[in-house]
């Protein structure tokens, strides 16, 4: 608990205001000036960080900063939205749009890469700004609203592709829309009839919990089936408060799951992804991606090889409950897409049988079928 928030803001956790999305938000940190009386940055630091922000933008809500240890640069609260020297290092395999979403885009705000599915990009705001964002391209342009000409081009586009069965929403983040706009899309997009499911990515219930609310929730649970992805990477995230948030979406009958992306100095350790995986599970949040950190520009301190991923996955199957495992995914760079990563367990296979090693790295065969390969 970082309580230089609550003095900066002159008021207490049980403070009405505290617990208000709308103040939350309007009163997000966005310069060095308040951010250096909530943590304590030295001088460099603060030149430093004036530097990233000339690049990408930074807001952090009050309740965010309020986790943040304010004497600790390695915080992984802090790591995730306060920015760092080293995003100013650009490293050649580094891009604004390192999964070429822009090359599959068939209006502004639609990215159409898999068969069945697109992606609806509906704002570029997000309660914060994670430093390690893949669509930095874009996000944090408050000045952009989506325009309702494009709006109609995106759904106009949706309807007359009857394989789109899976419509994703995101952004930014789709929740920082008051519940009219955001319903506004949903009611159009749940009016075609071939989508079958709506999904809405959003790191608000990590960032900013109490925008979770029942009126969002009674307009929302009209457009079943529909899906939540939330997006927690550290267990010091699931605070009471964003637990409060999951259960509510959750007792709304919406699935939720939740998609990580792997960070040095985050969560890039066993024991630390074992924490978030089970806390998830007990708040009822399934686990679903673990992303391997993007070729997104400035990026390059957050990157893990593929072998610490790899590890990470090894040590979890069979450790823990199934359900607590994620799919740990490659995005491919230039749009190749997600590519699963799995450690391996199959040594070798033929008509005859399957070698193959168990999570204690004990060796087993199954005999395939006789009549297999025979015909
Ligand atoms: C991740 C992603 C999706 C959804 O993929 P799933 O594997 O179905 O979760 C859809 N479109 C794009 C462009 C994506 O990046
Ligand atoms: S919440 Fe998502 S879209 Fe917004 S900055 Fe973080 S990663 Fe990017």
């Amino acid at each position: 608990m970082n309580d230089r928030v609550f003095k900066h803001f002159a008021l207490s956790s049980d403070d009405p205001r505290w617990s208000d999305w709308k103040w939350q938000y309007a009163h997000r940190i966005t310069d060095v000036k308040t951010l250096s009386d909530t943590i304590t940055l030295s001088d460099a630091e603060e030149r430093a960080i004036e530097r990233c922000l000339d690049d990408f933008r930074m807001a952090i809500t009050p309740y965010f900063a309020s986790l943040i240890n304010p004497d600790d640069p390695t915080c992984p609260i802090r790591q995730q939205v306060v920015p760092s020297i080293s995003e100013t290092d650009y490293s050649p395999d580094e891009s604004d749009d390192p999964l070429d979403e822009e090359a599959h885009s068939p209006t502004e705000s639609l990215v159409h890469r898999y068969p069945d599915r697109v992606l609806f990009l509906v704002t570029r705001h997000c309660a914060s700004y994670c430093r390690f964002c893949i669509r930095k391209r874009h996000v944090g342009e408050e000045d952009f609203v989506i325009s309702p000409t494009e709006i109609d081009r995106a759904i106009k586009y949706i309807r007359e592709h009857s394989e789109i069965r899976d419509v994703l929403i995101s952004g930014g983040d789709p929740l920082t829309l008051v519940d009219d706009d955001l319903e506004n899309i949903i009611a159009r997009v749940r009016a075609i009839n071939h989508v079958e499911i709506i999904r809405i990515g959003t790191r608000v219930p990590a960032f900013l919990p109490m925008r979770i609310d029942d009126k969002l929730l009674t307009m929302l649970r009209k457009y079943h089936p529909l899906y939540i992805n939330a997006h927690f990477n550290h267990v010091a995230e699931l605070t009471a408060e964003a637990r409060r948030a999951c259960t509510a979406i959750v007792d709304a009958g919406i699935p939720l799951g939740n998609q990580s992306v792997l960070l040095r100095g985050v969560n890039d350790n066993s024991t630390t992804m074992r924490e978030l995986m089970l806390k998830l599970v007990q708040t009822r949040v399934r686990p679903y991606y673990l992303y391997q950190c993007d070729l997104c520009k400035g990026c390059s301190h957050f990157r893990t090889t593929v072998q610490t991923g790899i590890e990470i996955i090894r040590n979890l199957t069979g450790n823990i409950s199934g359900l607590a495992v994620p799919q740990y995914v490659i995005d491919a760079p230039q749009g190749g897409g997600k590519i699963p990563i799995n450690p391996e367990y199959l040594l070798s296979i033929d008509d005859q049988q399957v070698e193959m090693l168990n999570f204690e790295g004990q060796l087993y065969h199954y005999p395939q079928p006789t009549s297999a390969g025979l015909a």
